[in-house]
């Protein structure tokens, strides 16, 4: 595991104990990182609350939903005063409606369309400018968005979701262009298919773990606690020359032709 000693980040997107951003959470505050960590909703408060008084160090607990520009403020002020600065920022944040993935692609609303969007796509934009001052105190930072095939490749009932995903990595190399003359790195890990909050929303998703099984190189998907090891080395000294990228972590799935 990479070692984040003295290191200070900011993880968006916590909703429970099954979370990608729980569980890199957890490996940032055993690396030795001191955390903020967010959560979108009072529903979500409780379970935020008691996963983040298990880890080692002080963290703070700061509700914000990304798709309001008062709230990503006042997380960012808030970060500032609990770490005075910040080296990484971890999104892990996406939505749709259960409607715009149920129904076939071409049904998708053009609000459902939007709020997707605008909650799995722009809100790391918004969040990245937002992080970027407290970075650059710091000399530089690294920022962390979680993606998926269904950004290139169709799956069954990922839908509006693919397409939020193919303007997330677009983001990230926008990002990582605008934001790289200030030492700040943009990277995606695009992970294989873990059961989640989010993931409980895709309908089929059970048939989509037996293909990776069936297909992926080795044998199977990967699970949170690999995806959280991968994220650590994107934020982490030993990427410090990568930026721009998206890093599948998948089990190898991605290679397979048939
Ligand atoms: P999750 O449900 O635990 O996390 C999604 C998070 O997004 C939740 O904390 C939810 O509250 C938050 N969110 C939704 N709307 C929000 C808003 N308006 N403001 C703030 N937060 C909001 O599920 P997860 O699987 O850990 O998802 C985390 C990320 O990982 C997502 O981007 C997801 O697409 C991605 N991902 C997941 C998988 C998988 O199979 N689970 C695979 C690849 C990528």
């Amino acid at each position: 595991m990479a070692d984040l000693t003295g290191a200070r980040g900011l993880v968006v997107g916590v909703a429970n104990k099954r979370s990608l951003a729980w569980a890199i959470a957890k490996a940032a505050d055993a690396a030795g990182a001191r955390l903020t960590l967010s959560y979108a909703t009072d529903r979500f408060e409780k379970n935020a609350r008691a996963l983040a008084g298990t880890l080692r160090q002080p963290t703070r607990l700061v509700q914000c939903d990304v798709t309001r520009d008062d709230e990503v403020a006042a997380l960012t002020a808030e970060t500032d005063s609990h770490l005075d600065g910040l080296d990484f920022l971890v999104h892990a944040v996406a939505f749709a409606t259960r409607e715009a993935i149920a129904e076939p692609f071409v049904r998708t609303k053009r609000g459902d369309f939007a709020q997707s969007l605008d909650i799995s796509a722009y809100s790391l934009v918004v969040l990245a400018r937002a992080a970027a001052p407290l970075m650059e105190r710091r000399g530089g930072g690294s920022i962390l968005t979680l993606s998926y095939l269904g950004s290139e490749r169709v799956f069954p009932h990922y839908n509006v979701m693919g397409v939020a995903k193919a303007a997330l990595e677009a983001n990230v190399r926008y990002l990582a262009s605008d934001l790289g003359p200030a030492n700040i790195r943009v990277n995606a890990l695009s992970a294989g298919p873990i059961k989640t909050l989010a993931a409980s929303g895709i309908r089929g998703f059970s048939r989509i773990l037996d293909h990776y099984r069936e297909r992926a190189p080795l044998g199977r998907t990967v699970d949170a606690d690999e995806v959280a090891a991968a994220a650590l080395f994107l934020l982490g000294p030993g990427a410090r020359g990568i930026t721009g990228e998206v890093l599948r972590v998948d089990g190898g799935y991605h290679v397979t032709g048939m």
